[in-house]
């Protein structure tokens, strides 16, 4: 599956275009014309990028990114703000709000995309990697075979893709309804407690004969791979 890409931008003219090759790339895109209305979607669903225009009605660029950067689930979420030339002065101050990277308009397509992938790179190069490993455990995609120590476990298909969506992202906490989107995809209707039932499994597969839970409850907010867990030896 491609990385999701939120693209929040008014004018659409610009829009269409940013979809149309970003979704040549193979990216999962989506489109949103005000800041109010992404500021909605964010809580509801994470994108691995956001695409934000500096200038939106309802609620500005620059005030969704520092809101976004003020959520521990989106504090890390790579944001790319666009900008109009007559705003290049505030570009500082953009950056100061915690954007990763800005582009100024009119920009090239081309760099465009260039700027998205090396930032989705950088933000997580988990998505590349063939191997995933955290603390003690390892899971090959290339194989689909999941070892802790060393000793290999055998995982459900959902259970290994819910690990695998963990380790793509470590440390974050996501709520049950993100892990739903994520893992089972956003359109089946799914019961929320569903995702306890197989977070119940993977951690019996997991965790039988061990101590350690790698895997971390998050009271009122979900579920994450505790950080503690990656220094284990
Ligand atoms: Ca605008």
């Amino acid at each position: 599956m491609g990385a999701r890409i939120l693209v929040v931008e008014d004018e659409e003219a610009l829009t269409t275009l940013l979809r149309y090759n970003l979704d040549a790339e193979g990216y999962d895109v989506e489109t949103v014309a005000r800041g109010d209305e992404a500021d909605t979607r964010l809580k509801e669903r994470i994108p691995d990028l956001i695409v934000l225009d500096w200038m939106l009605p309802g609620l500005s660029g620059i005030e969704l990114c520092r809101r976004l950067r003020a959520r521990p689930e989106t504090k890390q979420l790579p944001i790319i703000m666009l900008t109009a030339r007559g705003e290049e002065s505030e570009r500082v101050r953009g950056l100061a709000t915690g954007a990763d990277d800005y582009i100024v308009k009119p920009f090239s397509v081309p760099e465009l995309l260039a700027r998205v992938k090396g930032l989705l790179r950088r933000a997580s190069p988990e998505r590349l990697a063939t191997v995933l490993t955290y603390g003690d455990i390892e899971l090959d995609r290339d194989k689909r075979r999941v070892a802790r120590s060393g000793q290999p476990i055998d995982l459900g298909p959902t259970e290994y893709r819910l690990l695998e969506f963990f380790l793509e992202h470590p440390g974050r906490v996501f709520s049950r309804e993100q892990l739903l989107d994520g893992v089972w995809g956003r359109d089946i209707y799914i019961d929320e407690r569903t995702v306890d039932v197989h977070i119940g499994r993977l951690r019996k597969l997991l965790n039988f004969g061990r101590d350690q839970d790698p895997i971390r409850t998050v009271r009122g907010a979900g579920y994450a791979l505790d950080d503690r867990f990656a220094k284990v030896e």
